[in-house]
């Protein structure tokens, strides 16, 4: 089966990786200089069994795994709103996202590097049209492309995207520093986030609420700014990270849920189907589920239209409503009326962390699904 995957992201290559494995010819393609940004990302042990299924958990793995450390929240003083034991985080590994990019492009055909300008449904298949006027044939064509995605906006009824009214930072350590646990500070419209990495630097976030397009002189000395007072180690942190990589994005997600991830042989995967705000570290890892349980489905070519019917309807599924727990979420974490905070202190006080960390493991019990050679 011929496959071609426009975007060579977490979703697109993870999804170039499981069809090569699965015996089908694969070109996957993205546009010149995409490189993946910086910082960390965090996969739940649903990411790390899509890896396992697309091949390459365990050189994942073998970037090593963080400290078990108790997790949590905690206000701007430091004092504990919920706590969960070193073992609630004990599945968790976070990457730096060039490392996840490099294991999944070494499992995966050369990426092709060519903008993408339209893809088409043909009469047994789907073709992808270059910028260039190029034209190239597949049994099926995977739109990868991202939360902007153009296969989205052009063969889709798409939503557009919307955004949750926060901007956040990103940054990683340049060296290690020593931090007591995993977890996040919430204050009045601001929150920042603390994961320690196996080599011992930290990623870390911060979020604000603010504009879209909130413009900013200087990334570096905002964050500082706003976060001077709080709880240690967050000032250490962002003096042990490098100013010239602190990314910043506005928080956006598609405005409602498709109503199809499949048009004839075009299918979306990750942002590109589903963008949803990172308040659950869920859009990569649900772009590695699409990614293998797509291959898993079609990859054998033996009925297309019902494996891609299949696809469409478990991950539709699956990914809605994460993307509107992660929303709420959002919402509540930036809660930022006094009253609005102390309530919702009070409401994070009374509520077991059990109740949390079973949530957060029922969500991550996912499982890749049989290739459907296996099963007949
Ligand atoms: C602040 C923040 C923190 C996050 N933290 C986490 C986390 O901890 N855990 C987690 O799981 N997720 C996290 N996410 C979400 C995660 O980054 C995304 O869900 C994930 O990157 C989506 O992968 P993708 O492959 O679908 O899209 P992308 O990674 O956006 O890749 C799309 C690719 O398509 C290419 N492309 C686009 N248009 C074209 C074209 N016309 N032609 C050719 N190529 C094209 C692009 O160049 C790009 O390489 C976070 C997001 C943000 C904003």
């Amino acid at each position: 089966m011929r496959v071609g995957i426009v975007g060579a992201g977490i979703g697109g290559l993870a999804a170039a990786a499981a069809f090569t494995r699965a015996g089908a010819d694969v070109v996957a393609f993205d546009r010149p200089g995409a490189a993946p940004a910086g910082a960390g990302i965090s996969l739940f042990s649903n990411g790390l069994r899509a890896l396992d299924a697309a091949g390459v958990g365990e050189a994942v793995r073998a970037l090593g795994a963080p400290p078990e450390l108790p997790a949590g929240i905690r206000t701007p003083r430091g004092d504990w709103l919920t706590r969960t034991p070193p073992s609630s985080t004990a599945d968790l590994r976070v990457v730096h996202r060039g490392d996840l990019h490099a294991i999944l492009a070494a499992a995966a055909p050369a990426v092709r590097i060519e903008t993408v300008a339209e893809v088409r449904t043909t009469a047994d298949g789907a073709a992808v049209v270059f910028e260039s006027g190029q034209r190239h044939d597949f049994d099926i064509v995977v739109g990868a492309d991202g939360i902007g995605s153009r296969v989205r906006s052009t063969l889709f009824d798409d939503p557009g995207i919307r955004y949750a009214g926060y901007t956040a930072w990103r940054g990683v350590t340049s060296e290690p520093v020593q931090v007591a646990e995993v977890g996040e500070t919430w204050g009045r419209g601001e929150r920042f986030g603390v994961v320690p990495m196996a080599d011992g630097r930290v990623y870390w976030f911060a979020v604000a609420s603010a504009p879209p397009g909130w413009p900013v002189p200087d990334e570096s000395v905002e964050v500082t700014k706003r976060f001077a007072s709080w709880h240690p180690p967050i000032v250490e942190l962002l003096r042990a990270t490098d100013p010239r990589m602190i990314l910043r994005n506005d928080i956006l997600d598609l405005a409602h849920p498709l109503a199809t991830f499949v048009k004839d042989r075009v299918v979306l995967i990750g942002d590109a189907a589903h963008a949803m705000t990172p308040n659950l570290g869920q859009g990569g890892n649900q772009a590695l589920e699409d990614a293998v349980t797509l291959a898993a489905l079609v990859a054998d070519g033996a009925d297309l239209g019902a494996g891609l019917r299949r696809y469409d309807s478990i991950r539709r599924a699956r990914t809605a409503p994460i993307a509107r727990r992660s929303r709420r979420l959002g919402r509540i974490a930036q809660a930022g009326s006094p009253v609005a905070a102390t309530l919702r202190n009070a409401l994070i006080r009374v509520t077991p962390a059990r109740s949390v960390v079973r949530a957060a493991e029922k969500m991550q019990a996912w499982q890749p699904p049989e290739p459907v050679s296996v099963r007949r």
